[in-house]
C-alpha cells in the first residue's frame, strides 16, 4: 500500500507546524503515547489551542447529545 501522506494533507485541519502531518499513523501513535488525540478529534477552535488532551475532549463534549 503506497502512503498517502499528500491526500491526507489536503484533508487534514491541524493547524501546528508539524512533520507528521499528513502521515495520520504515526500522528496518532504520537499522540496516542502521549495520552492524547490527533488535532482533527477537536473542532477548530479548540484544535488552535494545540491542548490535544483526553481530558479537554471530554470537556468539549461534556453536556453534548
Ligand atoms: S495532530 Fe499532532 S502529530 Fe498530527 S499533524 Fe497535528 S501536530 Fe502533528
Amino acid at each position: 500500500m503506497e502512503c498517502k501522506q499528500e491526500a491526507n494533507k489536503a484533508k487534514c485541519p491541524c493547524t501546528y507546524p508539524c512533520s507528521r502531518r499528513g502521515l495520520c499513523c504515526e500522528c496518532v501513535a504520537y499522540h496516542r503515547s502521549r495520552g492524547e488525540l490527533p488535532g482533527c478529534y477537536f473542532p477548530p477552535e479548540a484544535e488552535r489551542t494545540y491542548d490535544r488532551s483526553i481530558a479537554y475532549f471530554v470537556r468539549l463534549h461534556q453536556g453534548r447529545r
